[in-house]
């Protein structure tokens, strides 16, 4: 069955409807392309399905549970142990070398030292970045910025991984690297990834897609 599924959304910010009724399901292990143009809903539709925005009305369900009935301190337990993010911006922190960005999220979730930069310097590995560990994101390029994002967001083996534009401030040819890499680690791992992208490039990484047009998507998926 569905591990993340989102039934009927709408959402307004003020005046501006972002959600006008998206439907969309992700399969455990699958990877789904939420595509369409530039403010049709992509991110409100993704945030909605990481607890992150509250829908104005339809549901999110998650392994079965309706993420609404969670409440703020649920959703980010979850958001810590179930789901991992990445964004067009890698946003580590400039402060921490990459090795001690990656052990962060095992860090924040009690791991000691010594464990969490282990694992982390496996996935820094896994993503072909394991010669950047003790460099800061400063001297590093976007390309491998982005790898050492991707690594962060896999260190806790979420079992969904959100990635919105995640090749959107890289090249092409950093860009498919990038994608080859995500979608070979969350495969590895059965996990479901949530793509949200404009770019059919991008797109072709993944098992299907689901297209949002003015707020509105229908998953031809939904509730299989
Ligand atoms: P996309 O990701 O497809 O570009 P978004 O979901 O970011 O689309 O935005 C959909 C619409 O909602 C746009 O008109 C955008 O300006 C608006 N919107 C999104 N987030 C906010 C917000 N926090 N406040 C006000 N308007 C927003
Ligand atoms: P956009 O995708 O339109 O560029 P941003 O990525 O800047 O917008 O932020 C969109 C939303 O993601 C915001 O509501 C913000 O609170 C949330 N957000 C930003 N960083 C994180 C994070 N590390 N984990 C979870 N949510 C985040």
């Amino acid at each position: 069955g569905s591990l993340l599924v989102a039934e009927d959304l709408h959402k307004s910010f003020g005046p501006t409807t972002a959600l006008d009724g998206a439907s969309f399901s992700v399969h455990p292990g699958e990877v789904v392309a939420v595509m369409g143009p530039s403010g049709s809903g992509k991110s409100t539709l993704l945030h909605c399905l990481a607890g992150i925005v509250a829908p104005d009305a339809g549901s999110v369900r998650y392994d079965g549970r309706d993420l609404a009935g969670l409440g703020d301190d649920g959703r980010s337990a979850l958001r810590r142990t179930d789901f991992g993010f990445v964004f067009q911006f890698g946003r580590l922190v400039p402060e921490l070398t990459c090795v001690e960005n990656v052990a962060l999220p095992l860090r924040l979730g009690g791991a000691r030292r010594k464990d969490a930069e282990k694992t982390a310097g496996e996935w820094l590995e896994r993503l072909e970045t394991a010669d950047l560990a003790r460099k800061r994101p400063g001297e590093i390029s976007g390309g491998q910025g982005q790898r050492v994002a991707v690594a962060r967001a896999l260190v806790t083996s979420p079992r969904v991984l959100f990635a919105d534009e995640p090749t959107g401030a890289l090249d092409s040819l950093n860009g498919e690297r990038v994608m080859e890499l995500l979608t070979g680690a969350a495969r590895e791992r059965n996990t479901a990834v949530v793509l949200v992208t404009h770019e059919a490039r991008v797109a072709a990484w993944s098992d299907r897609e689901v297209v949002v047009r003015d707020g509105r998507s229908r998953d031809p998926e939904f509730a299989r």
